[in-house]
């Protein structure tokens, strides 16, 4: 590829803040917010022009492992308070406890835009961290964003990636891996979408309750209206009545960020999840009203960079169920690998390994090539099939509680997180639960 000579240039310093976090999806509004409350300075830079990442521009709107406690609790309760979230008990079908949130998009977008201003996070929207710099000791120094308003350097004392995707780790020339070993392969990607004018949906085969069962019974009828979906447990969520979540489309063959890659696969998710929604509609009876309502802006990603950290989460945890001193996370969802070859599986599989609940210890939270970086939610340090297990939006949102927690301690003692004493946080962490 032939290269373009860019002349270097100064550019403004937008601020100096005391934590800065990048991304504003699960993990970094709730590592914003719980940092904000200890009294630091913090500011959240988004890509986007809504907070939430998956939850809201992602077209996701369910949270799994909802048993966290802390501030997803909170969050569910201020949806609840709004009429906008309910929830759900049944992710497994033998499961009674609530244990999945539903709720409305748009008024989600609005609790998180109050929940991080009541407590002082300074928000910057429709700014991408394009770079990252450190300095002679490793540390990162600045980083430098794009928006409308050009480029910009942002300095802090602590910065925490929850890019999803671990760019501000990648840019600062973090080691990372990606990937299934062997073939780098990713797990598909999906453009998720929301329909509206379904009729009713709360009785079986269709039931709010199962997840399983329906997808069977939805992939039938697809194949009776004519269409053969990418993905062979297509799925459809009540979220009230008349509006549902789509997951019927798979993008196969992702192997790490390229914008050309991620504009293809979402031009053909998109006319996919058009064509779903005809196949269904031609079928009348209960579909009869079905229509598009939205898709998501930004195509949904799996998997990406899994950034180099302290400590690694691997299989062995999963299977052992592993305890740590300093777990600041307890998951117990499955392996979840989405088919990386459609040629011989379209569906999904746990590759053999049984999870029993583990924890994550604040290493794998913070770089082990910058002493003053953190990583949250699906860019932290793990291996191929951890990262298939931990990544859901309820594990993400309580690592960036975490994550947000050690950077204002980090910040009040003034050194890095890897030498804030666990005691400091460890009173604070809602979902750490005795051996
Ligand atoms: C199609 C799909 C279906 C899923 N289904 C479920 C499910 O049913 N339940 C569940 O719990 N989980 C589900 N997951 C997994 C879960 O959604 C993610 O793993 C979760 O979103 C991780 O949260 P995060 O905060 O790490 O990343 P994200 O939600 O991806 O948030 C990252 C944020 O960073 C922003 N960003 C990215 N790059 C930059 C940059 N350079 N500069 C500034 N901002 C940036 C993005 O715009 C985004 O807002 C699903 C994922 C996908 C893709």
């Amino acid at each position: 590829m032939s290269s373009f000579h860019e002349p270097a240039r100064d550019i403004p310093e937008a601020e100096t803040s005391d934590v800065l976090i990048a991304g504003g999806g699960p993990a970094g509004i709730m590592a914003a917010i719980a940092a904000a409350r200890r009294g630091v300075r913090v500011r959240l830079i988004e890509a986007h022009g809504a907070l939430g990442g998956i939850w809201t521009t992602g077209c996701l709107p369910h949270i799994i492992e909802l048993d966290k406690g802390g501030l997803l609790a909170e969050l569910v309760g201020r949806l609840e308070e709004a009429g906008a979230g309910s929830r759900q008990a049944g992710h497994v079908p033998t499961d009674d406890a609530p244990c999945r949130c539903d709720y409305d998009v748009e008024t989600f977008k609005v609790v998180l835009d109050k929940m991080a201003a009541e407590a002082g996070v300074a928000v910057r929207m429709y700014t991408r961290v394009s770079a990252a710099y450190r300095d002679a000791g490793g540390r990162i120094e600045a980083v430098v964003t794009d928006s409308k308003s050009g480029r910009e350097a942002w300095r802090a004392r602590v910065f925490i990636d929850c890019t999803g995707d671990g760019d501000l780790a990648a840019q600062g020339g973090c080691g990372f891996d990606i990937g299934q070993p062997g073939t780098g392969l990713c797990q598909p990607m999906s453009v998720m979408a929301l329909l509206a004018g379904a009729g009713r949906f709360d009785e079986p085969p269709f039931s709010i309750r199962e997840w399983g069962p329906n997808k069977d019974w939805i992939l039938a009828e697809l194949r009776r209206g004519g269409h053969e979906p990418s993905y062979s447990r297509p799925t459809l969520f009540l979220v009230r009545n008349g509006y549902m979540i789509m997951m019927a489309n798979h993008e196969y063959g992702y192997r790490g960020p390229d914008a050309q890659v991620l504009t293809d696969a979402t031009i053909r998710g998109r006319a996919e999840n058009l064509a779903t929604v005809r196949a269904l509609r031609s079928l009348g009876g209960r579909w009869q009203n079905l229509d598009l309502l939205a898709q998501s802006a930004q195509i949904g990603v799996r998997e990406s960079r899994r950034i180099h950290g302290l400590y690694r989460v691997n299989r062995d945890d999963l299977v052992r169920g592993a305890r740590f001193p300093d777990a600041v996370c307890r998951v117990s969802f499955c392996v979840d690998i989405h088919a990386l070859d459609p040629a011989r599986n379209m569906g999904i599989d746990s590759s053999g390994v049984t999870v029993k609940p583990y924890d994550i210890p604040l290493r794998a939270l913070i770089a082990r090539d910058a002493p003053n970086l953190m990583m949250a939610g699906r860019c932290i340090s793990g291996d191929f099939f951890a990262h298939a297990s931990y990544r859901v939006t309820g594990d993400a949102a309580a690592l960036g509680e975490a994550a947000g927690l050690a950077a204002a301690a980090a910040v009040r003692r003034g050194v890095d997180p890897c030498a804030v004493p666990f005691s400091d946080i460890a009173q604070d962490l809602p979902c750490r639960r005795e051996p």
